[in-house]
C-alpha cells in the first residue's frame, strides 16, 4: 500500500465511524464534549495490542488512561505524576489500576541485558527488579521467569503509585482511592487481579512488609 494510502485510511475510518456513532446514538460527540467524570484512571504500557477501553468495556468519558513502556510509575517523571495528580486533585477519581500484560517487550528487554537510551535508562528500575529475582526465577525457564516478572512489575509500579505525594494527599484526606494491580492475557483477552488492592497508607505499609524488594 502506498505511503499516503496507509494514513489516508485512518480518516476514512474516522468519517464511517462517526457516521455509525451518530446514527446509533445522534446526542453522543454532544455529551462527550460537555464533560469527562472518570472514576478511573488506568496506567498500562503502550503495547498496540493492549487497548484499555476495549478490555474494560468502559466509553469514552469513563477512563482516564496513561500509557508508558512497561507501564512504569517514576516519580520522576513529569508527564505520569501530572496524569496522577490531575486525575486524583481535580478529577477525584475513586480507582487507579495499573495493569501489565504477559509478553511484555519493555519487561523482556529490561531481563535480558541493557539497551540504547533513552529506553535503558526507563527500564532502570525493572532491570534492578530482575537482579532480585534473577536466580529464583530462571529456575523454572525463561517463559515462566518472564511472565513472573511481568507479575512483580506490576506490583513493583503499584506500590511506585501508592508513594505518590498525589496519593498520599488523598489518603491523608480521607477520600476514597484505591490502586489495584492487574494483568492482561494477550493469549486470552482476559484481566486478572494480582494483588490485594490498596486504600490507605497502612494498607501500603502492609504491603511494603510483604513486598521487600519493591
Ligand atoms: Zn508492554
Amino acid at each position: 500500500m502506498p505511503q499516503n494510502n496507509e494514513i489516508e485510511v485512518l480518516l476514512e475510518n474516522n468519517r464511517r465511524w462517526v457516521t455509525e456513532v451518530t446514527r446509533e446514538d445522534p446526542d453522543f460527540f454532544a455529551r462527550t464534549a460537555s464533560q469527562q467524570a472518570p472514576k478511573y484512571l488506568w496506567i498500562g504500557c503502550s503495547d498496540s495490542r493492549v487497548i484499555p477501553n476495549q478490555i474494560t468495556g468502559l466509553p469514552p468519558g469513563q477512563l482516564l488512561v496513561h500509557r508508558n513502556i512497561a507501564n512504569v510509575v517514576m516519580e520522576t517523571d513529569p508527564n505520569c505524576m501530572s496524569v496522577i495528580d490531575f486525575a486524583v486533585r481535580i478529577l477525584e477519581v475513586r480507582h487507579i489500576i495499573v495493569c501489565g500484560h504477559y509478553g511484555c517487550a519493555g519487561v523482556h528487554t529490561a531481563m535480558s541485558g541493557t539497551t540504547m537510551d533513552p529506553l535503558n535508562e526507563w527500564l532502570d528500575g525493572i532491570r534492578t527488579l530482575w537482579g532480585h529475582h534473577e536466580e529464583d526465577l530462571l529456575e523454572d525457564g525463561t517463559q515462566a521467569a518472564q511472565d513472573r516478572m511481568t507479575e512483580l512489575n506490576v506490583g513493583k509500579q503499584m506500590l511506585s503509585l501508592c508513594r505518590t505525594p498525589s496519593v498520599e494527599d488523598a489518603w491523608l484526606n480521607r477520600k476514597s482511592l484505591r490502586v489495584h494491580g492487574w494483568i492482561y492475557g494477550l493469549k486470552d483477552g482476559v484481566l486478572q487481579n494480582l494483588y490485594p488492592d490498596i486504600g490507605s497508607i497502612s494498607e501500603r505499609t502492609r504491603a511494603e512488609s510483604e513486598s521487600p524488594s519493591f
